[in-house]
């Protein structure tokens, strides 16, 4: 029986989302990426189309609760229920507590975490994943959703929230039959990866190449895991034969956490 579902997956222009994007393409999946950059989404529609795996793209931020609803309501328009959902939108954001701004906090809250609700929350009321088989929904969170990440109290707060947030969620949905799961990668090397270099850098007031060192060091397996890596777990979870993960946090990240 073929799965083939449509997939929506926020954040898809860059990195890990364009990974996954990639990877469910391939699968068979009718695939729409979302951001807020135009531009940079038609680029890595390109890029895929030009690799074999064609997507849609739609613009939006998914932190504005009015413009979910209209992202949700055109990826249904023009491609049918979604069947699949990654939350991937997110960023960095962090540094010393007592100087952090309230838009710094609310911004990384509300791109986060807040997203990730608004979304989930649309799809479930309006994007037909109750009415699709096999209805799948997996949350990019992060090892920082798990453990405090040092000068990162934002980032550490919006993803122990996603982390909660699928804990509770996957067990509301799990009669219906559909299934959600937090995907929580360590170090992943892509354009955030290199932000996140360059905050330690200014912060420790060192190189970009001494704090690649310094985080390496603390990875088992001694180096970052690939966008790939990460997405070749999100695409197992869209399987059925993943059917009875639900309501987890698993982590992709070379054994830098194990809890
Ligand atoms: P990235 O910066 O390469 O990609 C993030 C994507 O999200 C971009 O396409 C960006 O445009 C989009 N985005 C950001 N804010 C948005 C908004 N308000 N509305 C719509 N789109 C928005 O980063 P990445 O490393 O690929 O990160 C993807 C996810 O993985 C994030 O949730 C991040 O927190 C998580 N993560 C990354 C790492 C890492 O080391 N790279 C580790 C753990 C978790």
């Amino acid at each position: 029986m073929s799965l083939s579902r449509h997939a929506l997956v926020t954040g898809g222009s860059s990195g890990i989302g364009a990974a996954v994007a990639r990877r469910l393409a391939a699968a068979g999946h009718t695939v729409t990426i979302c951001g807020r950059d135009p531009e940079k989404l038609d680029r890595t529609a390109a890029e895929l189309s030009g690799h074999g795996v064609p997507v849609a793209v739609l613009t939006a931020d998914v932190s504005d609760p009015q413009q979910v609803r209209g992202l949700v309501g055109r990826a249904v328009e023009a491609n049918g229920p979604i069947g699949i959902l990654v939350n991937n939108a997110g960023r960095n954001g962090g540094g010393r507590t007592a100087e952090l701004t309230d838009e710094l906090w609310r911004e990384v809250l509300g791109t986060n975490l807040d997203s990730v609700f608004y979304v989930t929350r649309e799809v479930l009321a309006r994007g037909g994943i109750d009415k699709v088989d096999h209805g799948r929904i997996i949350n990019i969170a992060s090892t920082a959703g798990k453990q405090g990440v040092l000068l990162a109290a934002p980032y550490s707060a919006s993803k122990h929230g996603v982390v909660g947030f699928t804990k509770a969620v996957g067990k509301e949905l799990a009669s219906q039959g559909i299934a959600m799961n937090a995907v929580c990668p360590g170090y992943v090397e892509t354009p955030m990866a290199s932000r996140v270099r360059q905050a330690y850098a200014q912060a420790w007031e060192t190189t970009e190449a001494e704090v690649l060192t310094a985080f390496e060091a603390k990875i088992p397996l001694g180096r970052y895991s690939t966008a790939d890596e990460v997405a070749s777990l999100v695409e197992y979870l869209t399987t059925e034969g993943a059917a009875s993960i639900t309501a987890q946090a698993l982590n992709v990240c070379g054994g830098l956490g194990n809890f």
